[in-house]
């Protein structure tokens, strides 16, 4: 019997056929590929996307019955999970397969089926060695804020939390000195009226089937969604992006895809590993290099007397506190598990204990790199094939420090008591940067401001990987805005 899948997505081998008509071939189904899908198809071209992954799930698992199934929903994580290397310098041997101890998610709408909903924006002052200011950027953030829906930033779109308890955490923040706000969120809360039913957690795979625009057959105006088809190579003359090779993930077949354009939305790391694997780095040293992901420490508070109601409160990063705290709870004891990133609506009033997620502004040194390994990897095909190399620079090691010793300050001034707290290696922030670095220079930058290489302009970059740096904030919401910067230059280009 045919599955949902078939009458949503089409087959490489019928696209690969149509290959003359393609505008756009997008790499990569996550919020970088589907924002900048719709964005092109919107204004008449035609958009082919290449996913890895399998379809499981047309919306984010947390606006779906799974929400609360603690037995479930890391199983429909395990159909979509791998396992991938991190490492730091000293315990690298090229020869010895690093140790797996982190994971990467393909599927169907890549990571937004599962993200925790958190959707601060960065900082002006983040924007310092970006090569346009905060101010330039802002449209961008305001027109993401609205097609994921966030909620927290208008009066039609009130804060998720707003009860008692919230306000008196707010307060208490207050007195102690500590500026703290409502978490703004990826999840909607416009009331239901006229017909419109709020659309839960933004995610990928659910606003592009909303779209409209999904077809199962090459045309202008529309997007054709590829599963299970990996992209292995990048072909090039040295002057433009001739073809790319791809390859399913349920047989050895390869095949050539051409298009007008194409647009990497793998995800920081896998957008750089294949450029690595293209060879790309011959065109630019900086291929690769200039890694980061936020320093992360999770915590645990432990308060005097219950809340009695669930929060979800925010502590903003300063200019010279360049790191945030998310707090959400009540709960009876728990810990952070990225397989439950929405236990946060699963609170239990009368529980004691608040989780805290602190994450800082990681420094992405040139020496951060992915490296291509042989692979040991769980992952589909040439996806696990690689490490990233990340040491702890002195910058990140004081930004720890300071991150420590602000938790028992923080845990006090909501009369709590801090009774646990971990540092989280690299990369388990989930929220990596950085390996095909823009800049406004071309001897400087892989890809210019709108995110294209330099010396193949019709290859570009809509996820974080050209992000010459972070800020505290988690990067789901400024990699939509990126995106939708990026596609204003992918229709630039196609103008030309
Ligand atoms: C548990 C969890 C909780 C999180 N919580 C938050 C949060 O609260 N707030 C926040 O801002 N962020 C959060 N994040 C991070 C956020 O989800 C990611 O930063 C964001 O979704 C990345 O989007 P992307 O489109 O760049 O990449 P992805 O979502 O990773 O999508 C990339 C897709 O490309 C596919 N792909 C890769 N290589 C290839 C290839 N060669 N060929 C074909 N396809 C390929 C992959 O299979 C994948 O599906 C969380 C992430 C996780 C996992």
């Amino acid at each position: 019997m045919p599955t949902l899948s078939s009458v949503l997505t089409a087959d490489p081998f019928s696209i690969a056929k149509a290959t003359t008509n393609i505008d756009v071939l997008v790499v990569g189904s996550g919020t970088a590929g589907v924002t900048t899908a719709i964005e092109l198809a919107q204004q008449g071209l035609s958009v082919v996307m290449l996913e890895a992954g399998p379809f499981v799930l047309p919306s984010h698992v947390g606006s779906t019955p799974f929400r609360s199934r603690s037995d479930i929903t890391p199983q429909i994580h395990n159909l979509v999970r791998y396992r991938t290397a991190w490492s730091d310098r000293e315990h690298y041997q090229e020869d010895v397969a690093p140790p797996l101890n982190n994971d990467a998610w393909s599927a169907v709408g890549g990571r937004t089926l599962f993200w925790g909903g958190c959707t601060p924006r960065f900082s002006q002052w983040d924007f310092a060695d970006w090569p346009f200011s905060y101010d330039e950027f802002e449209p961008y953030y305001v027109k993401a804020e609205k097609l994921m829906h966030v909620s927290g930033r208008s009066e039609r779109r009130p804060p998720f939390f707003r009860g008692k308890a919230q306000d008196t955490l707010l307060e208490r923040f207050d007195r102690a000195g500590i500026g703290a706000e409502h978490a703004l969120l990826g999840v909607d809360t416009q009331e239901p009226r006229n017909g419109y039913i709020p659309r839960g957690f933004d995610c990928a795979i659910d606003r592009l089937l909303r779209s409209g625009l999904l077809s199962r057959e090459v045309t202008r105006g529309r997007i054709v969604l590829v599963p299970d088809t990996v992209a292995e190579e990048i072909d090039h003359n040295g002057r433009e992006v001739t073809g790319l090779i791809a390859k399913g993930t349920q047989d050895d077949r390869r095949f050539r895809i051409a298009a007008r354009h194409y647009a990497l939305a793998a995800g920081a790391i896998q957008s750089t590993r294949l450029a690595l694997a293209s060879n790309l780095k011959d065109l630019h040293p900086h291929v690769g290099t200039h890694i980061a992901d936020h320093l992360f420490i999770q915590g645990l508070f432990k308060l005097k007397e219950p809340l009695n109601e669930p929060i979800y409160a925010f502590v903003p990063p300063t200019q010279d506190r360049p790191f945030h705290i998310q707090i959400q709870g009540p709960f009876a004891e728990t810990w952070y598990s990225p397989y439950h990133a929405t236990v946060w609506l699963d609170c239990d009033p009368q529980g004691l204990y608040l989780l805290a997620y602190c994450f800082g502004v990681g420094d992405a040194a040139e020496t951060n790199e992915v490296k291509l390994t042989r692979g040991q990897s769980d992952g589909p095909d040439s996806l696990g094939k690689y490490v990233v190399l990340n040491d702890r620079t002195p910058n990140d090691l004081r930004i720890l420090d300071e991150m420590q010793a602000f938790l028992p300050e923080v845990a006090k001034g909501m009369e709590a008591d801090l009774v646990r707290s971990q540092v989280n290696a690299p990369g388990a922030a989930l929220h990596e940067i950085g390996g095909l670095r823009m800049s406004e220079e071309p001897g400087v930058g892989v890809t210019d401001t709108f995110g294209r290489f330099w010396s193949l302009p019709n290859l570009s970059v809509a996820d974080s990987a050209v992000w010459p740096s972070q800020g505290s904030a988690n990067s789901y919401l400024t990699i939509t805005a990126w995106s939708l910067r990026h596609a204003q230059g992918v229709l630039a280009h196609l103008a030309d």
